[in-house]
């Protein structure tokens, strides 16, 4: 298992499964049309249980980022460094995701992004690029 394996459950199920088909995919409420996330039976803002599905498109912006340049897991060993990123999309969704290939003079907040999919064995997780780089 690997350390950043995700823990799916009825909450997130949405999320990884659209991450698998390389989609992000998220629940709309169908009262007050704002997307629940993190994932949650009842909206948030308006405590309907009544959900659709929301495709949000594959970019954003970088919110913040942190660049992790020492191990914190056996996992990570060979990884280092790399960038732990927030990223807002659409409709006020701020999901975190890996940089795994960055221009350190280009890595900045506020920096347009797309989001790509890494895929493992188990699931498929969401990579953030910034716009721009080669890769
Ligand atoms: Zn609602």
């Amino acid at each position: 298992m690997e350390f950043f394996e995700p823990r799916i459950n009825g909450d997130t199920a949405l999320f990884w499964e659209g991450c698998r088909a390389h989609e992000l995919r998220f629940s709309r409420c169908k009262d007050c049309g704002k997307v629940r996330w993190p994932g949650a039976y009842l909206c948030p803002s308006c405590l309907s249980s009544e959900a659709e599905t929301a495709v949000l498109p594959p970019e954003g912006t970088l919110y913040s980022y942190v660049i992790m340049d020492k191990p914190f897991h056996p996992s990570v060993q060979d990884k280092v460094p790399y960038v732990v990123a927030a990223v807002d999309l659409a409709e006020n969704v701020r999901i975190l995701a890996n940089i795994l290939e960055y221009d350190p003079e280009t890595l900045r907040c506020g920096a347009p992004v797309s989001i790509a999919f890494a895929d493992s064995e188990n699931y498929s997780r969401p990579i953030a690029r910034l716009k721009g780089a080669a890769k």
